[in-house]
């Protein structure tokens, strides 16, 4: 039998972008009443926006066309005339803009509100390029490559990329520029599931002998997908659905591949790779199956295909189309130890075997569904390591130095590949569907080594670049915290780190972060700064706690006595504290109804004392507060340090009436300031 493969090339269908506006589509179609609209096809694939038209998810060319409702921005983006119109036309926008392109657009917005022309590499008819352009305040240039370049008459430019450009092509344009003696700030807003796409159907088109590019007709994506692949001599054929395949394509081939666009479901890739598997069978494997046809009994050795008919503890038997059933025994249902058979098949279910012996004496045809199943396997775990695919398995034991996962096949994965980090117990993975890469392959030593790192690394640089591309400044994240330093906390945003700075965990003073968080706290934190540039972010956590200011003069009235705790000495009086990040100022005159000459003879720090209000500023945060009023009222107060014998001297004349002229700052200026 001539034996068929079909290669599908790793990143081949959705990108997050596209399937993130698929998403929200279907999330409006669900909960919104009232009209939707979609301003152009909401992606490149005539079905999915049929099926969209199903949902009540309508396609207009222009924003003149929409009667109320909802219009969803599509990921290619748009410029700000066209948010403007549709709010001048009372439509709720669904911004659906890819985050990458939303950055493409903020960069360019950026650089033209600085004064400098801005570089637009790409399509001058696609919209996303005609939506970046409209961010660039009319200072936007549109160029397809370096070759479009005239003479630059301005010291300095900006450069951007249409998200799906060729980075040599961006690069090119980069080096021309600067070539003319320019400064060039470029920002490479390049999305990488492009390139990643492009990189893995290029090799993919190297190794087989047919390749089919599936995707929209009118997709540049896809287009250029078509046109990378051709390029290596490989026939090349651009469809958009399995009805399009011709069998002539695949007469006297053995290796296919497949590839998709981003606008391309998963249904239709899995329907386009089954239909070229039969159309090869129909032009290639005559010959093979009328081999087939000719075996009468099943042989050891032979691969069967059958039905279960009973299910025991012990033993499951088949029905495979010969003079006998055929009999599984437990142990050779699957790798590991299988306590219920039940488990592993029902009757009805079709299976397939390998005969492990042909008819013995009592009629028994003995097969093994194991190894079939490891048979099937290999094919497709060899597949999967060359293209570096994602494959699903569930975890079955755990051994020394690692698991054992069932991936059709017993695959070994050592300890160190489970996590990104160190596991202490590995347990709690049993019987865990997981996802893996294959990173070691024999046959013959019936060896597989997998890893889950290599695909929790991938996604967690994928989160990161989309944490990057849309956090916003304001916004109120969670956050865990993974380290402190001296002076704050790292937190983990889900695939990025954010610093808490210890100026920004409190409205009070503290000395170390370890006074307000610790190690695996999970916080909601305020995002401060993003320097997409150095990929750094500041985060803060008083901002989303209550200002203990907000409503002091509510909480502390002039004239009230609280009590208070002395936190800090100064020569012109005490620092106390009325509650965490909220003190205010005894004034020396005020610390008792006699002379003081210094605060430290009648208070110290830590002291508790009650004190009255004298007056309160909450915009300067300030608080002027008396002990002498307190005790001079009778009312108790802690007995001061050391009495002094000598006669008060005379006091600086402070007004407790804040509608008088003098005030505290007035006497003691920028000690106060600077002290607050
Ligand atoms: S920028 Fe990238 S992720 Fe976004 S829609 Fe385009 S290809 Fe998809």
């Amino acid at each position: 039998m001539i034996s068929i493969e079909v290669l599908l090339a790793n990143k081949a269908g959705f990108c997050y972008g596209v399937k993130r506006a698929i998403d929200m589509a279907l999330t409006a179609a669900r909960e919104k009443k009232g009209n939707i609209y979609t301003l152009g096809p909401l992606i490149h694939n005539p079905q999915v926006v049929q099926d969209l038209a199903k949902q009540g998810v309508k396609e207009i060319k222009n924003l003149d066309e929409a009667a109320g409702g909802s219009v969803i921005i599509r990921s290619h983006g748009v410029g700000p005339e066209i948010f403007q119109q549709a709010k001048e036309k009372g439509l709720e926008i669904i911004d659906a803009t890819c985050p990458f392109v939303a950055r493409a657009q903020r960069a360019a917005h950026e650089m033209a509100e600085q004064g400098m022309p801005v570089y637009i590499l790409g399509d001058p008819g696609h919209p996303e390029v005609q939506g970046i352009l409209g961010w660039t305040l009319g200072k936007g240039i549109v160029v397809e490559n370096a070759d479009e370049l005239s003479r630059v008459d301005h010291p300095k430019v900006g450069v951007v990329a249409q998200t799906t450009q060729p980075l040599a092509n961006y690069r090119k344009l980069v080096e021309a520029l600067e070539k003319q003696g320019v400064e060039v700030d470029a920002r490479n807003t390049i999305c990488h599931a492009t390139g990643e796409r492009q990189r893995a159907a290029l090799e993919l088109a190297q190794k087989v002998d047919v390749m089919v590019v599936l995707g929209g007709k009118n997709s540049a994506n896809t287009k250029k997908l078509a046109r990378i692949c051709q390029e290596t001599g490989t026939p090349t054929y651009h469809v958009e659905s399995a009805q399009e395949l011709r069998e002539e394509w695949f007469h006297g081939h053995k290796i296919l591949g497949l590839t998709a666009g981003a606008s391309t479901p998963d249904a239709i890739i899995e329907e386009v790779k089954r239909r070229m598997k039969e159309l090869d069978q129909m032009t290639n494997g005559e010959e093979g199956m009328n081999e087939a046809m000719e075996v009468k009994s099943p042989q050891p050795g032979e691969l069967v295909k059958g039905v279960v008919v009973q299910v025991g503890m012990d033993e499951v038997l088949v029905d495979i189309g010969a003079k006998s059933e055929g009999v599984i025994p437990r142990k050779e249902l699957a790798f590991y130890g299988v306590d219920n058979p039940q488990d592993i098949v029902k009757v009805g279910d079709e299976i397939e075997c390998i005969v492990i012996k042909a008819e013995d004496n009592e009629g028994k045809i003995i097969l093994s569904k194991e190894r079939a199943d490891a048979e099937k396997a290999w094919g497709g775990l060899e597949e999967a390591m060359e293209n570096g695919t994602v494959i699903k398995g569930v975890v079955r034991e755990v051994v020394k130095g690692g698991l054992l996962v069932d991936v059709g096949i017993r695959a070994f994965l050592p300890a160190s590949l489970v996590e990104r980090g160190y596991v202490e117990d590995l347990t709690k993975y049993l019987n865990q569907e997981i996802e893996v890469r294959v990173i070691e392959l024999n046959k013959n030593r019936k060896k597989v080594v997998v890893s889950r790192k290599s695909v929790l690394e991938e996604q967690h640089a994928r989160r990161r670049e989309e944490l990057l591309a849309t956090l916003q400044e304001g916004q109120v994240v969670k956050g865990v915290v993974r380290r402190l330093t001296n002076f704050g906390a790292f937190a983990d945003l889900g695939g990025l780190d954010g610093l808490l700075h210890i100026s920004e965990m409190s409205w009070h003073r503290i000395n170390h972060p370890q006074e307000v968080v610790k190690v695996g706290d999970e916080l909601e934190v305020m995002v401060l700064k993003v320097d997409r540039e150095n990929e750094k972010i500041s985060l803060g956590l008083k901002q989303v706690l209550p200002n203990p200011w907000d409503n002091v003069e509510q909480k502390y009235p002039v004239g009230s006595v609280v009590p208070a705790k002395v936190v800090r000495l100064a020569p012109f009086g005490a620092f106390v504290q009325l509650e965490p990040g909220v003190e205010g100022l005894v004034h020396i005159s005020h610390l008792a109804d006699h002379h003081v000459e210094k605060p430290e003879d009648v208070v110290k720090e830590g002291d508790e004392v009650n004190v009255k209000v004298l007056s309160v500023d909450p915009a300067e945060k300030r608080i002027r507060l008396s002990i002498r009023e307190v005790n001079s009222e009778g009312r108790p107060a802690r007995e001061p340090r050391q009495r002094k014998l000598e006669e008060p001297a005379a006091q600086p004349q402070v007004t407790e009436n804040p509608e008088e002229k003098v005030t505290l700052g007035d006497v003691f200026g920028d000690m106060f300031k600077e002290d607050k």
